[in-house]
């Protein structure tokens, strides 16, 4: 049987817009998140966006608030950080410049980090690394930050991103999803990638080719899977007659006192006649889901993991490194995720690890990377 090393990432951040009371989406879910981890016996692995609190130390010179929500930020983070979770880095460019305002923040920073200059991307990301690491080596000396989670999951194709991380050290990127495809305030397109399950070297121009050979860095994709409409409409029609809070996402109901949500961005407006297509097609095609805990309902948590142990199974290999995502800033409703954290630790063949054991096993070879000279 496969060993599936499952990584629980949570991409830990205000809203896009910059909106949202940092103590309710922030602060609160994530000491929810973490009690239920801990129960279950779990270290989970926090992408924490560093732009963000990078704005809030340097505003907080003139805004005491911003100061006091910046030094919260670093004692929660350590202090998540000891009790034995991971804390990697996650960046999201939009906070460039960012401004306070009227009691609010404007980003008008592009989103993209694709769209910056090679020194720019560079500037940025080492700022972030470097905040962080300082940081987190007043708690480990040795402590590191080995991966990287780009936001709004933007990484591909760039001449220079995968270069600018391998010289940072970053030992892997987390950004590739199997089918995602943005149009709007970012765009991505990820229907088509060479791997979408497990890890392989990029072609170092575009992460969403395979090299065949060996690379300065690896991409390790973050789980996607097909929903298909047999399963789907069982489950649609299981909503009707059973209990319908089964089927209810944790992000269905927001954070209490989340402030609210200005933003809508990721597409652009659709025609009428294009929205009713895509509705009907729905139907008759599969759905590609990004595992994103926040978003998924327990039945669709249930149906993550068949495809995972499946997959894992198909891929000949002993074991097998899979990374989930969760939003906790959206998670009003952790039962789900309750659920899910005891059924993860009562499969024997999953394991769960963290970014940082992820990244040891990649560099110790575990794993049998196309490209290493050993075999499969
Ligand atoms: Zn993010």
């Amino acid at each position: 049987m496969t060993e599936i090393h499952m990584v629980l990432t949570d991409d830990w951040e205000l809203r896009g817009d910059g909106s949202g009371n940092v103590s309710a989406i922030q602060f609160e879910t994530l000491r929810e998140l973490r009690r239920i981890y801990e129960e279950s016996g779990i270290n989970a692995s926090f992408n924490v966006e560093v732009m963000q609190q990078l704005s809030h130390l340097e505003w907080g010179t003139h805004h005491s608030h911003l100061g006091e929500i910046a030094a919260e930020w670093e004692d929660l983070v350590q202090e998540t950080y000891l009790r034995g979770h991971d804390v990697q880095l996650h960046v999201h460019a939009q906070w460039t410049n960012a401004q306070y305002e009227a009691d609010r923040w404007v980003l008008s920073g592009d989103w993209s980090i694709l769209n910056y200059s090679e020194n720019a991307a560079e500037t940025m990301i080492r700022n972030c690394k470097d905040y962080l690491e300082q940081l987190l080596r007043r708690s480990n000396q040795t402590y590191q930050c080995v991966s990287f989670r780009s936001g709004s999951w933007c990484i591909a194709p760039s001449p220079h991103l995968l270069c600018v991380l391998s010289r940072l050290g970053i030992v892997f990127d987390m950004s590739i999803v199997e089918g995602l495809k943005y149009d709007g305030i970012v765009d991505l397109d990820y229907r088509s990638v060479d791997e979408p399950f497990l890890p392989y070297y990029p072609v170092m121009t575009d992460a969403r080719r395979a090299s065949p050979r060996q690379e300065p860095l690896v991409c390790v994709p973050t789980h996607s899977f097909r929903y298909n409409p047999v399963p789907r409409a069982w489950h649609t029609i299981r909503r009707r007659f059973t209990d319908p809070r089964e089927y209810m996402a944790p992000n269905a109901v927001p954070p209490k006192d989340s402030g609210d949500n200005r933003y809508s961005v990721w597409e652009k407006k659709k025609s009428r006649m294009s929205r009713v297509l895509a509705r009907v097609r729905r139907h008759f095609k599969p759905e590609i889901v990004v595992s994103d805990l926040s978003a998924l309902s327990y039945p669709l948590m249930v149906s993550m993991i068949d495809d995972i142990r499946r997959r894992a199974e198909s891929s000949g290999w002993d074991r097998v490194p899979v990374i989930i995502e969760n939003h906790t800033k959206d998670v009003g409703n952790f039962r789900p995720i309750e659920r899910f954290a005891n059924l993860v630790s009562s499969i024997p063949d999953i394991n769960v690890s963290t970014l940082t054991e992820l990244a040891s096993k990649l560099q110790a070879g575990t794993y049998p990377l196309a490209g290493d000279g050993s075999s499969n």
